[in-house]
């Protein structure tokens, strides 16, 4: 868990005192998250062994992992993956452990103890080939959260307690204060882009691994948020004519901000949009009430695809209007 950044607040006192108590909060709090990490590779009720299959597409997207770190320079310790840390679960185990999540997902990475969890009942009734390319599409989407920048708040309580929780995980802000994810959809939209990308650039290692072909390679990573990656793609090209660069400049820095933590770079959209485009996009899927959002988010692809100003400031109030 070394990746993990963590911001101490509430220390009480001033000076050497404060900083010596901030510190040994950051030491108990590493140990800790340690341990949680530990315990986010335990099995868990239902898991079956690995298959062969399974073991192959782990380190393949390991593999793919390390070369996407490698071409945007960045340190490969910050990426790699224990194969304990994955767990694999047919439709049934999956549904009866997270009995409150959508049985129909294609698994998810849980940023407190970084375990990730993948459900068979994708491939459910699909043929052989797709349902290969799904499942390894889905997996190396959760193995790039699970790469991704992440960020540890710890609160020392009035009572002297500390409370702790996960404040990043890429683009994604978690604000405590409002239980709300910021930038949830639009991180969503930059982890498709990156799984996309990072798939279809080695379509032909793919095509001699897995028995894919072609026409379904073509399709990789298009399976889920589809929306979100449109919102990418669009911000993206309208930064690198703003910037007067080439899309991919735009696109390889969006795609880094995400491992590396850096998002001072997204305020061009304050100047390409308007004052307070940065906070709509912040919006995006971020509500924890679905209404505010099936409502909202239209309007905020809407927004970004706008080239007209009077038709964004209308936007920007009817999208305000739903408060938060
Ligand atoms: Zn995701």
């Amino acid at each position: 868990m070394e990746k993990s950044n963590i911001i101490v607040a509430g220390v009480p006192g001033e000076g050497e005192r404060k900083k010596g108590i901030t510190e040994s909060i950051i030491s108990g709090l590493r140990k800790a998250l340690g341990e949680k990490k530990e315990s986010g590779e335990l099995p868990v009720l239902g898991e079956r062994e690995k298959t062969k299959e399974e073991i192959l597409r782990i380190e393949t997207v390991q593999e793919f992992l390390l070369k996407l770190f490698d071409k945007l320079n960045l340190p490969q310790d910050q990426c790699n993956l224990e194969t304990n840390q994955i767990h694999f679960l047919s439709g049934e185990m999956f549904a009866e452990n997270f009995s409150q999540m959508d049985s129909g997902v294609g698994g998810f990475f849980r940023a407190g103890d970084s375990a990730i969890f993948m459900n068979d009942v994708i491939s459910e009734g699909i043929e052989p080939a797709e349902a290969e390319m799904l499942k390894l599409s889905d997996l190396s989407h959760e193995c790039i959260h699970s790469a991704s920048h992440s960020k540890t708040l710890a609160n020392v309580n009035p009572d002297h307690t500390i409370s702790y929780g996960n404040y990043r995980t890429g683009y994604m802000i978690v604000d405590v204060g409002k239980s709300e994810n910021k930038f949830k959809g639009f991180n969503e939209g930059v982890v498709c882009v990156t799984d996309r990308l990072m798939l279809s650039s080695e379509s032909e290692e793919l095509k001699k691994r897995f028995q894919l072909n072609d026409e379904l390679l073509q399709k990789v990573g298009l399976n889920a948020y589809i929306e979100n990656q449109i919102l990418v793609h669009t911000i993206s090209s309208r930064i690198a004519e703003y910037r007067n660069e080439s899309p991919s400049k735009s696109m390889t820095r969006m795609v880094r901000g995400q491992f590396t933590g850096e998002m001072m770079h997204l305020r061009d959209l304050n100047h390409i949009y308007g004052e307070g485009s940065l906070d709509l996009l912040a919006r995006y899927q971020s509500s924890k009430d679905m209404d505010i959002n099936e409502k909202q988010d239209p309007l905020i692809i809407q927004y970004f695809q706008s080239v007209d100003e009077g038709e964004r400031n209308e936007l920007k109030k009817e999208i305000l209007s739903f408060g938060n």
